[in-house]
């Protein structure tokens, strides 16, 4: 396939930009006071010698008030222009262009006293906003312009004016956090008249040659929120203001509709893109959950946009646009939409990374280890899983002759049985990824290979365990009943449940056996009208927010679920911040009972006899499946030590407990890269 349309360059009269892949912003917190813009500068410099034909940074607050959280940067003054040109030359050394992203929080800065339109409160911070008077208005108007200014001084291309997910512009434009009887508020005209200053003034203050960026909504999907006649009617007036090209935004952060999750399939959010692309005469860029150059090429192809924005996408391969440009799409390393390195990471206080991709971020650590090469050494790795596949990988990658065992018929480990979770099939992905490495590099694959140690023996400078796990089996009464399910046995499709299913455990594997089975098997591949009317989206536009005044319609769930946990607090306490709240939603609107603080006594022809508070119960169910948890394989770890082969043990074989494919894959590169 080729990727002709994502391959055009782009021009926009007073600078061209070289293809239509535009490395979307995202908040690292790299950009921390504290931190050096070393490591900033050369996690951009990595995208940009990767192809991407624009990059846009983290937000940056033009004043005190508008920044994300507490210490989050703020750019308003000639001091911080020596740390920008860091990033800038870094950026443009390696062909790339730039621009700064301008982002005032409004009512959900971290921060004690926020600020707002209105004294409406948000989700993210709970406390009451200052409502801002006209003239703190007028200040945050021309701070706005200063710090273009001062981004054109520090050799940034442009600024993109950051005016979705629920940002002070967006707070402003809406009768949802506007309730102002001034200038400022009541009509739409009114309402626009922020934005539009901060257009206007900005471009006043930049001149002609410098690209002003303005990331609209193109969808709130959150009550009060804009029709889809408001939006387009801003967007024409914004392009009379002045803007070069429109960034688009899907949802505020407060939707209760997931947006760029896993669940969320491929580019569904075309059609709100597609109707604000028609109503301007400037380019519109598409976001949101695009992953794949076939989609986004078809974005770009059909017209739907001029230019697809990735974020995450940039962080799983920085190199993404010089892999389409080299017909190398098949070795792209795929953002599977997880969010556990990045988002969740961000909203922990941690920066950003990428599970498929640890070196996100820890550029300046991980460029010695790949380029440093010893003398090439044999090596064993014994398990295809993600921690084994990593680890063959990155060995081979340093020039080692590689040898990766596996007892299966195929490669990816548990990945494989990830990836049959309605929803998850992003995990085929990953698999494709590591195979593609593993041809590449040359390793020597040994399928089907149960290894023990005898077949070692004498034969390798290092030998690598990545066993992974076994499920934990509970000690309790009747465990062996024939209505007892293994995970695996369910997942692999050896087994299959009665109508009335109980979950023991609700760890991560219990949540996806629970959306397994209130799915239903077979319903796997995603499907956007399915997912839009699930989810209560008003495709028509014309109500505000776009939510359909039917409301979610989830469909039937197949089976009647009961998730059981030992701990008392409410379950999936354990999940991804930002997808956990998705999978509870789901669950809890399939009718699944959840039940904390069980303690289990004994199954039986009747079903599962627990108690909860002092209080005997029998939960009469056809199957009990039992997703207790994981306990490291190392049995043959211990066979080789015992015969003297010295080895490493990494992933799940070492330590099953919250050991995670993010630590296996991490766990994987470092002792891969340390040979
Ligand atoms: P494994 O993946 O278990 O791989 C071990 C491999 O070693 C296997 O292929 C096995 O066949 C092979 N092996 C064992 N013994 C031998 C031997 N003697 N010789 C040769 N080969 C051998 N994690 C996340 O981070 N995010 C998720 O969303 C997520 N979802 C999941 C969903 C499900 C349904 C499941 C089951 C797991 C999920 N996980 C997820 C967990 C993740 O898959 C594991 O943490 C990860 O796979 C562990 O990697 P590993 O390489 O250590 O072990
Ligand atoms: P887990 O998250 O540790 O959950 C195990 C569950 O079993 C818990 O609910 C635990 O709760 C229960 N349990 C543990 N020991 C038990 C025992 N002896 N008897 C009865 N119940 C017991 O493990 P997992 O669900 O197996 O997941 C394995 C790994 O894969 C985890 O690291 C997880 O993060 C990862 N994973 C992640 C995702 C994701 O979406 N991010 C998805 C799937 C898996 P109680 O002790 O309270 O009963
Ligand atoms: Fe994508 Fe997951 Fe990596 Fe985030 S952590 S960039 S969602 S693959």
């Amino acid at each position: 396939m080729t990727f002709d349309a994502l391959l055009q360059p782009l021009d926009l009269g007073f600078t061209t930009i070289k293809n239509r892949i535009m490395m979307g912003s995202m908040h690292s917190r790299m950009e921390l006071l504290d931190r050096p813009y070393e490591r900033l500068a050369a996690f951009y410099g990595e995208r940009a010698k990767g192809g991407a034909g624009l990059i846009v940074t983290g937000g940056y607050s033009p004043n005190e008030s508008g920044v994300i959280e507490t210490g989050a940067p703020v750019f308003d003054n000639e001091g911080e222009l020596p740390k920008h040109r860091l990033v800038t030359e870094r950026v443009h050394a390696e062909g790339g262009k730039i621009l700064m992203q301008l982002l005032h929080t409004g009512r959900n800065a971290k921060i004690p006293q926020p600020v707002g339109a209105s004294d409406i409160p948000s989700r993210i911070n709970p406390c009451t906003p200052h409502i801002l008077t006209s003239d703190e208005i007028e200040q945050i108007i021309t701070d706005f312009a200063h710090s273009a200014v001062l981004a054109q001084k520090a050799g940034y291309d442009g600024v993109e004016v950051m005016a979705s997910e629920g940002y002070l512009l967006n707070q402003m434009l809406v009768t949802r956090t506007n309730n102002r009887t001034d200038q400022w508020g009541g009509s739409h005209e009114n309402r626009m008249r922020f934005p539009l200053e901060i257009v206007r003034q900005i471009k006043a203050a930049v001149g002609n040659d410098f690209i002003l960026m303005y990331r609209i909504s193109a969808i709130d999907l959150v009550e009060g929120g804009a029709t889809g006649a408001e939006i387009i009617e801003l967007a024409q007036a914004l392009e009379a203001a002045g803007v070069t090209l429109f960034n688009t935004g899907i949802g505020w952060h407060e939707a209760r509709i997931p947006t760029i999750a896993y669940m969320v399939p491929r580019g569904a959010w075309r059609f709100a893109i597609r109707d604000l692309a028609a109503a301007v005469n400037i380019p519109v860029i598409a976001s949101n959950r695009i992953n794949t150059p076939d989609v986004a090429n078809d974005i770009v192809a059909s017209g739907d946009a001029a230019m697809v924005s990735m974020a995450r996408p940039m962080l799983a391969d920085p190199h993404f646009a010089r892999k389409v440009a080299e017909g190398k799409a098949h070795e792209i390393n795929t953002c599977i939409g997880c969010n556990q390195a990045c988002l969740d990471f961000i909203f922990t206080n941690r920066v950003t990374s990428c599970l498929v991709n640890p070196k996100a971020a820890r550029e300046l650590e991980f460029e010695e280890n790949v380029k440093v090469q010893g003398a090439s050494k044999n090596v064993a790795i014994i398990g295809a899983g993600p921690a084994g596949l990593s680890a063959a990988c990155t060995a081979a990658e340093c020039g080692h002759k590689v040898t990766l065992f596996e007892a299966g018929s195929e490669i990816g480990g548990q990945l494989n049985l990830a990836k049959t979770v309605p929803d998850k099939t992003e995990f085929y992905e990953f698999i494709r990824y590591f195979q593609s490495q593993l041809d590449k590099y040359g390793v020597n694959i040994q399928l089907n290979t149960p290894v023990d140690a005898d077949s070692l023996k004498g034969q390798f400078d290092e030998v690598i365990v990545a066993t992974g796990i076994v499920p934990r089996i509970p000690d309790i009464v009747g465990i062996d009943h024939p209505s007892v399910i293994s995970y695996l046995d369910l997942l692999s499709g050896k087994a299959k449940t009665g109508k009335r299913v109980a979950i023991l455990g609700a760890g991560g594997i219990g949540f996806d056996v629970a959306i397994l089975l209130t799915h239903g098997s077979g319903d796997c591949a995603p499907d956007t009208d399915a997912f839009l009317k699930k989810w209560g989206v008003d495709t028509s536009m014309t109500q505000a927010g776009s939510l359909s005044t039917v409301g979610p319609q989830f469909p039937a769930p197949a089976h009647q679920v009961t998730m059981l946990q030992r701990k008392p607090k409410s379950l999936g306490r354990g999940l991804g911040l930002t997808s956990g709240w998705v999978l509870r939603a789901e669950l809890d609107a399939a009718g699944v009972d959840m039940v904390p603080g069980a303690s289990y006594q004994k199954i039986d022809d009747q079903g599962l006899h627990y108690s909860v508070g002092g209080e005997d119960k029998v939960l009469e169910v056809d199957s009990i499946v039992i997703c207790t948890g994981q306990d490291s394989n190392n049995t043959l770890y211990q066979e080789l030590q015992g015969a003297g082969i010295n080895c490493q043990l990494i992933g799940g074989a070492s330590q099953a407990k919250e050991l995670d494919a993010l630590a296996a894959v991490s766990q994987g590169m470092e002792v891969g890269a340390s040979l």
